[in-house]
Order: C-alpha cells, then sequence, then structure tokens
C-alpha cells in the first residue's frame, strides 16, 4: 500500500524552512501532498493562486511531491488524498503548545491518521513566514530565507502589482 503524507500550512509566503521539511518528509513517504489551507476568515499576504504556484516551483525537482489548495477541516482533505500521516514542523517550544492541541484534536476525530513531527534545522529555527513578510514589507533583504521561485511572487505582491 502507498504510504501517503499530508504537509499542511498556510505557507504565506514558503520559506526555505517550510521547503527542508518537504524534502526531509518526503523521503520517509512514498508520495507528499503539501496542503496549501485556505481560511477564508483570515487575511492572507499571497493571494492563493500564488502560494500554490510558489510552492509548485519550489518543490519541482521533487517527483513524488503534489501542492494542492484545501478548504475546510484537515482531516477531510487528509481523508480525500489518502493520507495516513500529518506532517508538521517543530521549531522552538513555542510551536508546541499549538501542535499539540491540533495534533490532539485531530487524533480524537480521525484516529486513523497519526500526526509525525520534524525538528526544524538549526539554522531554520527563527525563520517563520510573518519574519519574511515583515522584513520584506519593510524593505529588508528577505531573499536569503526563501526559495528562489518565490522572489517572483513576493516582488509582485510589494509592487503592488498583486
Ligand atoms: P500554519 O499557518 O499552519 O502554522 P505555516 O505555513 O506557518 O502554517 O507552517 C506550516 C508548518 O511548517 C507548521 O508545522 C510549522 O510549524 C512548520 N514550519 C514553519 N516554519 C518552519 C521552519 N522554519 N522550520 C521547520 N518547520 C517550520
Amino acid at each position: 500500500m502507498e504510504r501517503i503524507g499530508i504537509y499542511p500550512g498556510s505557507f504565506d509566503p514558503p520559506t526555505l524552512g517550510h521547503l527542508d521539511i518537504v524534502e526531509r518528509a518526503a523521503a520517509l513517504v512514498d508520495r507528499l501532498v503539501v496542503g496549501i489551507g485556505v481560511n477564508s476568515s483570515k487575511h492572507a499576504f499571497l493571494a492563493e493562486e500564488h502560494r500554490l504556484q510558489a510552492m509548485k516551483e519550489s518543490t519541482a525537482h521533487l517527483k513524488h511531491v503534489e501542492v494542492e489548495v484545501f478548504n475546510g477541516l484537515l482531516i477531510n482533505f487528509a481523508r480525500e488524498k489518502g493520507g495516513m500521516v500529518l506532517v508538521r514542523g517543530l521549531r522552538a517550544v513555542t510551536d508546541y503548545d499549538f501542535e499539540f492541541r491540533i495534533a490532539m484534536a485531530n487524533r480524537s476525530m480521525a484516529p486513523e491518521i497519526e500526526t509525525v513531527f520534524l525538528l526544524a534545522r538549526d539554522e531554520y529555527s527563527f525563520l517563520a513566514s510573518s519574519v519574511v513578510r515583515e522584513v520584506a514589507t519593510l524593505g529588508g533583504d528577505y531573499r536569503r530565507w526563501v526559495p528562489e521561485p518565490v522572489i517572483a511572487h513576493m516582488e509582485a505582491k510589494l509592487s503592488g502589482k498583486d
């Protein structure tokens, strides 16, 4: 049976920390689906098409990785995709509380789906999409923190073209 992993997140924008988790998770499963969660009540920085394209372009070198947008409950998306493993990244202890609650809620609703956590690499342990957005908006050089294909999508947004 094919082992399918789901890596959900906002990816607003995708960072090198996210890409590192994608690469490491992809090595553990037969197929990895990166799910870009769209939450209409939350204001996004990059539009969903840009997040989708940016993540697709950033993972194009990984043949068994797919990227999709999803609405609604993560466990419904995971079941639809046949996913049995949810992958999340853990940076500092501050991530733990939030991740623990989500993982427990998901387990309660979908006991057949396991959540696994991959620890962030040292050099990305401070890196968050919010930091990238903030630095970029203030005119700082955020480029070192994102996969190369993400830059064009960020520039379109920053120049007001999107
Ligand atoms: P969410 O909005 O669901 O928290 P994010 O897009 O911020 O989603 O992150 C998706 C997942 O990737 C989360 O599990 C988050 O902890 C993890 N993550 C974010 N940044 C990093 C990083 N620098 N290194 C490792 N994991 C990360």
